[in-house]
């Protein structure tokens, strides 16, 4: 039985606001905290059409979003009140095209296989594992929104998706 994961892509523009935010996964989150998430654009200048790419996998469809930020000054601050529109979970992608569970990310050997065969979609980073800094792979965050997804290149992400060593890299077929 296929597993669903949701997949989301929110588009904020944040109003009324001046000054700079830098929003990651430490200082922002989503519903329950249950889902993963990733800001796609941590650098966000506050101004009338800012826009912040939001990507993460668990969500359910039209699930609803909560933002915090932490001020220059150190205070948090819930600024759903200057956001437009509210940041909600794509209905339309059920499974991305490749993606690395965040459970799975410890397994990978650094075989190089996908950044370098595939960098488009690829990038290498690094984790703590058991304490220590370890460097594996993940998908670009945001990266399956912003790429054209031609024939080949899903083609290039299905032999990578074959060729991992730690068979850690899903494969969906676009539909
Ligand atoms: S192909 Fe698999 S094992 Fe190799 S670097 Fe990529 S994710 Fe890691």
């Amino acid at each position: 039985m296929k597993k669903f994961i949701g997949y989301i892509t929110a588009l904020i523009l944040i109003l009324g606001l001046t000054g700079s935010i830098i929003l990651g996964p430490g200082n922002s989150f989503a519903g329950d905290m249950g889902p993963t998430l990733m800001i796609a654009t941590p650098l966000v200048k506050m101004s009338k059409d800012s826009e912040v790419v939001i990507v993460g996998t668990g969500f359910k469809p039209g699930q609803e979003l909560s933002i915090l930020f932490t001020t220059a000054d150190g205070y948090p601050s819930d600024i759903g009140y200057a956001l437009k529109p509210e940041p909600k979970a794509d209905a339309g992608q059920d499974s991305p095209m490749v993606e690395i569970a965040d459970d799975d990310l410890a397994k990978c050997t650094n075989c190089k296989t996908c950044y370098q065969d595939l960098s488009e979609l690829f990038e290498k980073t690094k984790i703590m594992v058991d304490g220590e800094p370890k460097e594996v792979s993940r998908v670009i965050p945001g990266v399956l929104n912003k790429i054209e997804i031609t024939p080949e290149l899903i083609h290039r992400a299905s032999r990578v998706a074959d060729d991992c060593d730690a068979e850690i890299i899903r494969f969906h077929q676009p539909s």
